[in-house]
């Protein structure tokens, strides 16, 4: 509660590191709190990065794992002086949001709330987002590390927190130091219901399309002018309504996307993200993107258009299949904890997605964090404190299994 009162909102629009100043203010306070609590090389770097380690209580030889979580919040809704109030004993009643009683979180909306009767809810005061979305995973491992350090005789190897900045905003590993981190696996805290395991994201692509029109003066223009907007027009119109988009897929199915358009008669510019589970549907995507571009420009021969693919992230199931002890040990945890698991696919990326290519296997643990990007945005205390027992039992598997 005291955490989501610093405002920490990332911004889409900005080119610097951290994309705000801001986020800095909750990440040099946790450097410090990490340092009361003993770990000697708790600091922020000047990206706003935290890295601190808990040294291995064990004679063994153990793989290092990392626990992560972002402190930014969403630039969706407000997170300027959040007001976050304590819920206690939850019965099941509509909880009206204070400052702004057309705000009520129902239980009829968030069918979740029915597993969490007796519960102590924390919610938003109505105006802004919690911010749970991720200081529940902030607040979750820095209660880890208060319970590792109190607790001396509990067996694990060396341990790496890592905070970052600007998650929300696509950037969160961009000046990660993976070197300096030194970790073999990490797991971030980030997810949802109590249980929840997150091993798969979108594979992930950009389409940047340009449409090279013909242009001339307009009285004269008979048989010569050829419109690149209008062109565009007839290429997104042509994209199929009932399937491949965002609004007509769920599930494992994937999608192509316009998000963005920006032209003139001459030259008109069509922004696409290609989303798929697998890496080769990605790829199946744009070639029907891509023909049906060329279809729709058969009629303009003297029109042209390129067609670029960046990279976004991939799947990081393709990585962690090949290290399944990170995701089976996670399993186990959680069922130590009393849990059962929920396996789960994220239809976006985490920063879990871009570690897992990046070296660090990682995939995404519940944190409880409900109703994200929200004035509505919720959790329990109670589920919080499952993903700090979670992780306790992970650090504890990781020391007992043989290092594979
Ligand atoms: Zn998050």
């Amino acid at each position: 509660m005291r955490y989501v009162q610093i405002d920490t909102q990332s911004d889409p629009q900005s080119s610097s590191y951290p994309t705000t100043e801001k986020q800095k203010n909750l990440s040099s306070i946790l450097a410090t709190e990490l340092q009361l609590m003993g770990l000697a090389d708790a600091h922020m770097d000047e990206w706003g990065y935290v890295y601190a380690t808990i040294p291995s209580t064990t004679a063994k030889k153990v793989p290092v794992i990392c626990f992560c979580a972002h402190v930014d919040t969403a630039p969706d809704c407000s997170g300027k002086d959040v007001k976050p109030i304590l819920h206690k004993n939850y019965q099941g009643q509509d909880i009206v949001l204070p400052d702004d009683p057309v705000q009520v979180l129902r239980m009829s909306e968030y069918p979740y709330l029915k597993t969490q009767m007796g519960n102590d809810i924390i919610t938003a005061s109505g105006l802004t987002l919690l911010g749970a979305d991720d200081k529940a995973g902030v607040a979750e491992i820095m209660d880890f590390v208060n319970y590792l350090t109190t607790h001396p005789a509990v067996k694990h190897g060396t341990i790496k927190i890592l905070f970052t900045p600007d998650e929300e905003v696509g950037k969160g590993t961009a000046k990660a130091d993976m070197k300096k981190l030194g970790a073999d696996y990490g797991y971030t805290l980030d997810g949802g219901d109590a249980g929840s395991l997150e091993d798969e994201t979108f594979s992930a692509d950009a389409v940047q399309v340009i449409i090279n029109g013909v242009i001339s003066h307009p009285g004269y223009a008979k048989g010569k002018m050829v419109n690149a907007m209008k062109i565009a027009g007839e290429i997104l119109a042509a994209l199929p309504k009932d399937r491949l988009s965002p609004e007509s897929t769920d599930g494992k199915r994937g999608f192509i996307h316009p998000v963005r358009l920006e032209g003139i008669a001459e030259k008109c510019t069509i922004d696409f993200i290609i989303r798929d589970f697998e890496t080769a549907g990605l790829k199946k995507k744009e070639d029907y993107l891509r023909t049906q571009i060329e279809e729709r420009l058969r009629t303009y021969p003297t029109a042209t258009f390129t067609f670029e693919v960046t990279e976004q992230y991939r799947n990081m199931k393709e990585v962690l299949d090949q290290h399944p002890q990170v995701v089976d040990y996670a399993k186990e945890a959680i069922e130590r904890a009393g849990l059962k698991v929920k396996m789960e696919s994220i239809r976006g990326g985490t920063d879990g997605s871009r570690f897992s290519y990046m070296g660090l296997p990682c995939p995404n643990l519940f944190a409880g964090e409900q109703g994200i990007h929200s004035k509505l945005e919720h959790i329990s205390v109670q589920d919080m404190n499952r993903a700090v027992e979670t992780m306790v039992h992970l650090a504890m598997i990781w020391e007992e299994k043989p290092d594979l």
